[in-house]
């Protein structure tokens, strides 16, 4: 049979740097009955195969709908079907997968520049769960309808021994029972792993604490999450305790735009809601982490828009995040590219001599006319203590 593959991330988006684990398990699953397997990088030529599949992790991915409805078309993911995706059949989720779908794709993409780094999760890392599911039903998450984190496979499963890391897709490896011995297992094949969806960091205990900064070979960041400012008291304990092993930067997914009480969107929500934000932001400075904001989809719809959208750039580019205030981040944001290099930070006499502020310091100057106190309290801080 000729199977085509379509990992839709892949066509959608040029720069998309991350491998499509189901794609990759098609395709061994496949190879493994003798079928012809190709990876499609378009939509052109679905007619020419028996079968194509394709696969979407996310939602906003674009899919023409003329092509799912070609009969000889399959396709899902959490892309399609947020929290109602079917899972795969038993014998394909468990089968290692092809790390060898992408070959081709990775040596044009070496041909025309693009960087060996950035294509590091498909030449160096395995890829798989320990674990699957969650204890916490988070509303706003893929995995809301899940009730617990339980074991999903061993290593064995997705280990390929000539790459020389692991990268894990566990959605709460904490709250599984097995925990310690996932890592036990993880630390027995000698290679460095990091669980890439973030770690819960309300469920770390002075065991775990020992497991994930003294015991094992961690690769890359640290990345834990502080979405919900109610577990403010909960949060400082637990960064007490991670600094009682580990002076390392540690990053946070820090969500906003999201009301975990109702579904009211309102200027008071918004307002408290941005207080939130900087709060925890300012809560992890002081504690040595790096803040990453998320911001769900309803922020698009707030009358502080532009505070969101400059908070995001803000954190999220740490270099910018530690020697800037969000201020100064803003007010340079919003300068001519001339001004900038003219002026630099001497904001006073950009505008002095005739300078005009573009959106982002607008945004600023709009929130802070309503808002002195929350401008005053927050907006002066770097993320460097
Ligand atoms: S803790 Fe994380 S993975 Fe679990 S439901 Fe909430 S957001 Fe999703």
């Amino acid at each position: 049979m000729k199977i085509g593959i379509i990992d839709a991330e892949l066509v959608y988006n040029k720069k998309h740097r991350f491998p499509n684990l189901v794609s990759m398990k098609l395709s061994a699953y496949h190879k493994k009955k003798s079928d012809e397997v190709t990876l499609l990088l378009n939509y052109d030529n679905i007619s020419d195969y028996d079968k194509v599949y394709i696969s979407k992790v996310f939602t906003d991915t674009q899919v023409p709908e003329r092509v799912l409805a070609f009969s000889n078309v399959e396709y899902g993911g959490t892309g399609f079907f947020y929290d109602k995706a079917p899972p795969l059949p038993y014998e394909i989720e468990h089968c290692i997968p092809d790390y060898h779908l992408y070959d081709e794709w990775v040596k044009n993409q070496l041909e025309n520049g693009v960087t060996k780094k950035s294509l590091k999760y498909y030449t160096d890392y395995s890829i798989g769960f320990m674990t699957r599911g969650c204890i916490r039903g988070c509303n706003f998450c893929v995995n809301k309808n899940y009730k617990k984190s339980e074991k999903h496979s061993n290593t064995a499963e997705f280990l390929d021994n000539s790459r020389p890391y692991i990268c894990l897709l566990d959605d709460n490896v904490l709250a599984c029972s097995d925990w310690k011995n996932i890592f036990d297992e993880l630390i027995s094949t000698g290679k460095r792993f990091v669980f890439k969806q973030g770690i819960d960091e309300r469920l770390l205990t002075e065991e775990k604490c020992d497991y994930l900064f003294n015991k094992i070979k961690w690769i890359g960041d640290y990345i834990f999450a502080f979405d919900n400012i109610a577990d403010k008291d909960l949060i400082i304990s637990k960064l007490k305790l991670i600094r009682r092993y580990t002076d390392k930067k540690i990053k946070f997914y820090v969500l906003c735009g999201y009301n975990h009480q109702n579904n009211i969107y309102d200027e008071e929500f918004w307002k408290n809601d941005i207080i939130s934000l900087f709060e925890r932001i300012k809560i992890l400075i002081e504690y040595g982490c790096i803040p990453y904001v998320m911001r769900y989809e309803k922020y698009n719809s707030s009358c502080y828009k532009g505070i969101y959208i400059n908070a995001a750039a803000w954190c999220n580019q740490p270099n910018l995040f530690k020697k800037m205030t969000f201020s100064d981040f803003c007010k340079q944001r919003g300068m001519s590219i001339k001004g900038n290099k003219i002026y630099g930070n001497d904001f006073e006499n950009y505008i002095a001599n005739g300078g005009k502020k573009g959106a982002a310091w607008r945004y600023l100057n709009e929130f802070t006319a309503v808002y002195l106190d929350i401008a005053e309290k927050y907006f002066c801080m770097k993320g460097e203590m």
